[in-house]
């Protein structure tokens, strides 16, 4: 490890995930020094960002606009895919639609304006974009990716995403301090800021630099946090990704007068085996087969629409659902209709399977005869509409207490299966007052000079839901903006 009593630096950049890694290229390539901070051991590297499936929702004008950026994906010859138009106007109406109409809009719009731009930025600065299938719908030897969901991941997911950064960022020679943790930030005299105290294992020590970029993720692995903002319940949650998200970025700049926004009772929370570790549960515990689903709880109560509409726009709200409920837990049940559309991380579960539904309640220990009930109602209640996974089938219940919006087949073939769920959170929304160029700002809007922040720890882009695939995208724009804003700062000094 480099002296830090030696380290002076220009770009002062906390936490290494993709937010932090494409400031740090987007400021390195602008001709300044930078410095990468990360509170994790290099093994343990790459944030959430690293546990994350590596999907971004981006904006594009139609397949040939995002072949501009594709690679060759293995198994499929792009003449038999199809994906339908995601414009600008329908990636914002989708933002606003889904968070309640409480998306900050000058946010939004930095989000699905500079989406394709950054996309095709990133694929210049070392990451390869493939083809993803967990989307997909197969209709008669094509894939065909419907509108809103999305058809493109960094190859190798999560991982493979990170895994690029870092090499590209080796390769210039871009400092990463490992085992190194911010503590507080440092102001000069003006109140500019202008480094950090931070922690390693030689003890503490001061790190002086002419910008700092805040990219060390939300609250969501700090039980004390998640139970004071979210809520009773909350501190017991699984966590999906990385243990190291503590709020450290926010309560820094907090310290120093940055003012908190957005949905700080908010987080994306979804739905995961309830079997899966209490941290760092990995993306492979998603169980996100469920609009083929009833869920039932521990009564035997189905408790939600598991159809309202495609998982990409209900996932990251369902995990809330499930907590509310008695113990916590839930069972999605399928019948040999349904169950060969599970997703293929399915095999890695214990489901509970039998002959009748009386069995399967016995199983899960559920009253048989409540089961029962909820079975007949939902069975009785079917439209006639056939149905079709790869599309809003309108398939839908009517009369009940929920009813399904969509994908409504009635459970009558047996073996029945059951699998247990559990809410995983996977994000705080609350955190720092940004502007467009990503500058922390105060309570009464003026900018902390020399402080920007990236990724999610900044709050106002989402509230109650999220339509997946936004946050690796909003941790590129707003850290190629920070970075790019930092560069004009310090050479304008
Ligand atoms: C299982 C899972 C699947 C997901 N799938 C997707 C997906 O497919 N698409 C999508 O858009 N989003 C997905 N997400 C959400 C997405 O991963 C995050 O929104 C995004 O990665 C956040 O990026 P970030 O750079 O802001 O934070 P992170 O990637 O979490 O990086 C923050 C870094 O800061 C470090 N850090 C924390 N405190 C300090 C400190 N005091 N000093 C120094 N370093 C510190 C942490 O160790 C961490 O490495 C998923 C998340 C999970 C958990």
């Amino acid at each position: 490890m480099a002296n830090l009593k030696e380290l002076e630096t220009d770009v002062l950049i906390v936490g290494a995930g993709n937010a932090a890694l494409v400031a740090a290229e987007a400021a390195h390539d602008a001709g300044v020094k930078v410095t990468v901070l990360e509170r994790a051991p290099r093994e343990r590297r790459g944030g959430n960002s690293t546990f994350s499936g590596g999907l971004f929702r981006f904006a594009y004008k139609d397949f040939e606009q995002v072949k501009e950026i594709l690679q060759d994906t293995p198994g499929i010859d792009f003449k038999d895919v199809e994906v339908e138009p995601y414009p600008t106007d329908m990636f914002y109406s989708d933002l606003m639609r889904v968070t309640e109409g409480l998306a900050d809009p000058s946010l939004s719009e930095l989000l699905v304006n500079k989406s394709q731009e950054v996309v095709a930025w990133m694929a210049h600065h070392g990451i390869d974009w493939e083809l993803h299938l967990s989307h997909v719908a197969k209709v008669k030897g094509k894939y065909i990716w419907r509108s809103g969901t999305i058809p493109v991941a960094a190859r190798g997911g999560g991982h493979g995403l990170q895994e690029m950064h870092f090499k590209h960022v080796e390769s210039r020679a871009i400092d990463i301090l490992y085992s190194t943790r911010a503590l507080q930030l440092t102001q000069d005299s003006s109140g500019a800021a202008d480094g950090a105290l931070v922690s390693t294992p030689a003890g503490k020590r001061r790190i002086q630099s002419k910008a700092v970029i805040l990219a060390c993720g939300g609250f969501e692995s700090n039980p004390e946090m998640r139970a004071r903002y979210l809520g009773q319940n909350w501190d017991l949650v699984k966590v999906r990704g990385t243990r190291y998200n503590t709020g450290d970025g926010i309560k820094m700049a907090t310290d120093i007068g940055a003012e908190p926004f957005g949905h700080w009772s908010g987080c994306h929370a979804s739905v995961i085996d309830a079997e899966a570790a209490a941290v760092e549960a990995a993306d492979e515990t998603t169980r996100y087969s469920y609009p083929y689903s009833i869920m039932v709880n521990v009564n035997g109560e189905r408790f939600v629409d598991e159809g309202e509409d495609f998982q990409v726009y209900t996932y990251a709200k369902t995990g809330r659902r499930i907590l509310a409920q008695p113990a916590h837990i839930a069972y999605q049940i399928y019948d040999q209709k349904t169950l060969p559309l599970l997703r293929s991380n399915y095999q890695r579960s214990r489901p509970v399977t039998a002959n009748t539904v009386e069995d399967l309640a016995s199983g899960l220990g559920i009253e048989p005869a409540r089961l029962r009930r909820t079975i007949d109602e939902f069975n009785k209640a079917v439209s006639p509409v056939a149905f079709d996974s790869s599309k809003r089938d309108g398939k839908c219940t009517t009369g009940l207490n929920p009813d399904k919006s969509n994908w409504a087949s009635p459970i009558d073939s047996p073996p029945y299966q059951a699998y247990p769920v559990a809410c995983g959170i996977t994000f705080t929304y609350g955190g720092l007052k940004i502007d467009p160029q990503s500058a922390v700002l105060t309570a009464d809007d003026t900018a902390i000079p020399g402080l920007w922040a990236a990724g999610e720890l900044t709050g106002g882009f989402f509230y109650h839901n999220y339509p997946s695939g936004s946050g690796l995208m909003r941790g590129s724009i707003t850290g190629y903006v920070a970075a790019t804003e930092a560069v004009k700062y310090i050479k304008g000094r």
